[in-house]
């Protein structure tokens, strides 16, 4: 097949589930096009084998951010999958949908078709719980979710001390409940990860109407007149050009989207010409809205009976491998996280607006890519705050798609946000000084004790806040000035292209924004779908 109706790049979690649905439809022929390789590896299979992927050079855009002045003129360091699944390839498996007010929230921007009660059947849809389906769930979707194979006995005490500070307990925060504590959930089938590609793409590679090529950058969106009309792409070194009969549709992730967007001439316009860019639509919301969930990392050294670090290093590290490999179980199948508790930072809050997640492990990243569990009992508790108020933006560096456009997050520069995330430290400790979780607990390593005042954990802040991964709305959706897409996500001032992924998130959910992204996947595919077939109607 050398002629397309649909060319979507980037198959990452947005694109594989917009490959798989618009392929449905044996009338279209797709091209998948992905600039990484291959991700049929172990360490890409293997629940644990995140840590092996996080600094990884083949399969990981490996990003960094400018230095940041609020963050003591540290650049932080942004991995992104670069593989076929993208960054669900590389991530932490965890997922949660986000509450129900986030989706009202965007539909209450000038979005129609994106509140909770619109987008739910999409949710429902795109799933497998492993518990079954009831009116908020779905069962026999293409993406499994499971619950832990393992939940740690520290695991449920951190449940029950949290519920004694005062949170509900929640059985399934993607059913009628989210804000609360209780277990999470994760993107794993048989102990093995699940990956966008995994669930939407491999079961139909079959389709004669679908043509997935790895190992192909694009360049840039080609364009008769305002018409978007193919892609330009380097493949095995060599330049060449696809063309869409229908639509091009970029699905390459928060960074990437927003940078082809440019250097295809559809951004800011000043920017644009100060790189000798041509604009063929000057939109200045392109790249700008960068969010992000700005991460705290707490950590506690723990009695050796609630934490597994013993079990995944020195010489057991070989039986619980060997176990692995055998049964698909034990520590390795498990997620990165296992307990989340959804809490509000001030009263007034209309729902919950951090995230505390829990880990009964404990390990450090270094630079140089080796990632060490601790040697002693740990237990990992981290912060974010879900809906943070200041943004920041991707801006071009160059007019080269290989050079990596300049990533300014704007972590810390608003009170509103330094506030909320110091009153959820705080909550991790009143949490982890609440029994029983707290007779667990032999010391606090990070920040320590010493670290009281709300001057001190904004040092302690400035010093070790990191991303949680979440990147998303740098091509927002919305009826404003700054909106890049509409509400059906077509690049507004231009025909025949829409951006599919988590660019188009007018604000961040509030969770881990994997599900949210594949969900906006699976609806573009429906409204594609709905125009197609009343143009064939009208016709
Ligand atoms: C380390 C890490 C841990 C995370 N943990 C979690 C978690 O536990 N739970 C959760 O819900 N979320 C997690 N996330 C976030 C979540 O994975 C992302 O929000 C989601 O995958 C974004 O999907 P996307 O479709 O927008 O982009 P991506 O999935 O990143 O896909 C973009 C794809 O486009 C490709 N691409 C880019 N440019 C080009 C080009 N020029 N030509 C061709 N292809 C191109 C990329 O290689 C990639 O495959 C994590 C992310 C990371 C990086």
């Amino acid at each position: 097949m050398d002629r397309f109706d649909y060319v979507i790049v980037g198959a990452g979690s947005a694109g594989c589930a917009l490959a798989r649905g618009l392929s449905d439809d044996p009338g279209k022929r797709i091209l998948l096009l992905e600039a990484g390789p291959h991700a049929n590896k172990f360490w890409v299979h293997t629940p644990a084998g995140m840590a092996k992927l996080y600094f990884n050079r083949l399969r990981n855009w490996n990003f960094h951010t400018e230095p940041m002045e609020r963050l003591n003129d540290r650049p932080m360091y942004w991995p992104r999958g670069k593989t076929l699944g993208g960054s669900s390839a590389i991530n932490g498996m965890v997922f949660i949908r986000g509450h129900p007010g986030d989706f009202d929230g965007w539909r209450d921007q000038g979005n129609p078709g994106w509140g909770y009660e619109d987008v739910l059947p999409c949710f429902k849809r795109m799933e497998n719980f492993e518990r079954g389906a009831d009116a908020w769930r779905g069962g026999g979707g293409p993406l499994n979710v499971s619950d832990p194979v393992v939940k740690e006995a520290s695991s449920y005490d951190f449940i029950e001390a949290a519920r004694r500070t005062g949170l509900a307990v929640t059985e399934d925060m993607n059913g009628a409940v989210h804000d609360g504590v209780g277990f999470m959930q994760h993107s794993i089938r048989g102990g093995r990860r699940h990956s966008a590609y995994n669930a939407f793409v491999e079961p139909v590679l079959s389709r004669p109407n679908l043509v997935v090529w790895t190992g192909c950058a694009v360049q840039r969106v080609m364009f008769e007149g305002r018409r978007a009309v193919g892609v330009e792409l380097i493949r095995e070194d060599r330049r060449q050009t696809v063309r869409a009969q229908c639509e091009v549709i970029l699905s390459a992730g928060a960074i990437k989207s927003p940078q082809l967007l440019m250097l295809s001439g559809v951004g800011p316009g000043e920017q644009l010409r100060q790189h000798g860019i041509e604009v063929l639509h000057d939109s200045p919301g392109v790249g700008e809205n960068l969010q992000d969930h700005f991460y705290i990392h707490t950590g506690f050294r723990a009695t050796s009976d609630s934490s597994y670090n013993a079990s995944i290093t020195g010489l057991r590290k070989y039986w619980e491998g060997f176990r692995y490999l055998m049964t698909h179980r034990g520590y390795l199948a498990l997620g990165s996280s296992q307990v989340a508790a959804f809490v509000k930072s001030r009263p007034e809050e209309p729902y919950a607006d951090l995230q505390i997640s829990f880990r009964p492990m404990t390990f450090n990243y270094f630079p140089n890519g080796r990632v060490e569990v601790e040697p002693f009992p740990g237990m990992g508790v981290s912060v974010y705050q879900l809906r943070p108020t200041a943004a920041g933006t991707v801006r071009l560096r160059s007019a080269d798609v290989t050079v990596d456009p300049l990533l300014t997050p704007n972590f810390l520069t608003n009170a509103y946000d330094v506030e909320a995330v110091i009153a959820g430290i705080r909550k991790i400790r009143e949490i982890m000084r609440t029994a029983p979780i707290a007779s667990r607990v032999v010391a606090e390593e990070v920040p320590g004790p010493d670290v009281e005042s709300d001057d001190d954990i904004y040092r302690f802040m400035e010093e070790t806040g990191n991303s949680a991964h979440h990147q998303g709305g740098t091509c927002k959706m919305g009826n404003d000035g700054t909106a890049v897409v509409d509400h059906r996500l077509r690049v507004r001032g231009v025909e025949g292209l829409r951006v599919v992924d988590a660019s188009i998130m007018p604000t961040l959910t509030s969770g881990n924004t994997n599900a949210p992204t594949i969900m906006i996947g699976v609806k573009a595919a429906e409204l594609i779908a709905q125009e197609t077939t009343a143009s064939l109607v009208a016709y």
